[in-house]
């Protein structure tokens, strides 16, 4: 039917919780004033609580997911943008609040978006994602808490997941000695080629740790949370910092004062959702000098929307490897 264009729904019913692809048309997304042609999405870790239901993500019903997208301007009533500009928008309550990147149009805020910057394309964008950008703000808080390469190893957990991968390439690009924490010895080939150095098993950060430990790293990019980042803290050398964003083995935090108050140890917490927007283009404008672009290849996987469906229980489940771009339009 014409004015109509397909999404991924996410709905919540006395009947239940569900997704499906379905056609929708404009009235069906948030108000906003620009207009945009999605052409890709991806898939993150909060797409899959969001797709499955498994975590509270979405605000309200029925919500269209999808908590990234790139695509082109198609219409705007901000003087900021015009049809045909090339945008990305990452987090801002999409998928939550806002209805999200999984469908073949986005309406939003002119406020919430990000011109795409000079040397990266669309597919590189998504290949990029939440999670690359993410992986983006813990370099940019290391780097404010003058980590150097100089200082020592660098300690990458939950390494082979989507923030994972791009931290260890861009930390290993800037100069840094990556060490990556994975669960999954089938990727250290993986992982080698992106540029860690080493590779350490999971399991030896996850058991329950002393709350002091040999010191080992200058600075650690956390995606796992609970006893693995109480680890990582209580294992980082004086002075050092710990960006922290994600909680991929739990939300708790089971520490002490000690790395802080005997080693002067930073904890930097990293939210992409609400990033102001100087931190975004921050962000996006590293992203295009300071990621190689080759690495990208080896660690994003391309899917039609559908396919999301299946693949959302796979990143809970850690079985997905790098990034997912979603091809909205296949
Ligand atoms: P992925 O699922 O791609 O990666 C997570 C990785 O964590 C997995 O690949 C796995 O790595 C490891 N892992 C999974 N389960 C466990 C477990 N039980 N114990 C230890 N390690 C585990 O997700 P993303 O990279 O997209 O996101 C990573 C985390 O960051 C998530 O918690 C997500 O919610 C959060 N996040 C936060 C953002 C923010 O704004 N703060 C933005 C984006 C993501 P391996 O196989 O190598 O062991």
């Amino acid at each position: 039917m014409s004015g109509t264009f397909k999404a991924l729904v996410a709905n919540k019913t006395d009947a239940g919780y569900s997704s499906e692809i379905r056609d929708i048309t404009l009235d069906d997304l948030s108000a906003g004033d620009v207009v945009v042609d999605v052409t890709y999405s991806t898939l993150n870790y909060k797409d899959g609580l969001a797709v499955t239901g498994k975590g509270k993500v979405c605000e309200s019903f029925p919500m269209v997911c999808g908590i990234d997208f790139a695509g082109t301007v198609a219409s705007s009533e901000s003087a900021d943008f015009k049809p045909g500009d090339k945008v990305v928008l990452n987090g801002y309550g999409l998928s939550q609040s806002h209805s999200g990147g999984y469908a073949q149009k986005a309406r939003v805020r002119a406020d919430m978006l990000v011109k795409l910057p000079d040397g990266i394309d669309m597919k590189q964008a998504m290949a990029i994602g939440t999670a690359g950008y993410t992986a983006m703000l813990c370099v940019l808080a290391l780097e404010k808490n003058d980590v150097t390469p100089k200082d020592g190893a660098i300690l990458v957990t939950g390494a082979a997941g989507g923030v994972g991968s791009v931290a260890v390439a861009i930390l290993s690009k800037l100069g840094y000695t990556v060490v990556a924490s994975t669960g999954r010895a089938e990727t250290h080939d993986y992982l080698r080629a992106l540029g860690a150095s080493e590779m350490i098993d999971r399991n030896t950060l996850s058991e329950a740790g002393k709350p002091f430990q040999k010191p080992r790293w200058a600075g650690v990019v956390d995606t796992v949370g609970s006893t693995t980042l109480a680890n990582a803290l209580a294992q980082t050398n004086y002075g050092g910092a710990v960006a922290a964003c994600g909680l991929a083995g739990g939300a708790d935090l089971p520490t002490t004062v000690l790395p802080f108050i005997l080693r002067g140890v930073t904890l930097a917490g990293v939210d992409s959702v609400m990033a102001p927007m100087a931190a975004r283009q921050e962000a996006w404008t590293r992203m295009g000098t300071d990621l190689p672009k080759d690495k990208l290849d080896s660690m994003a996987d391309e899917v039609p929307l559908a396919k999301v469906l299946e693949l959302a229980p796979q990143i809970l489940a850690g079985q997905v490897r790098g990034r997912v771009i979603v091809d909205v339009n296949a």
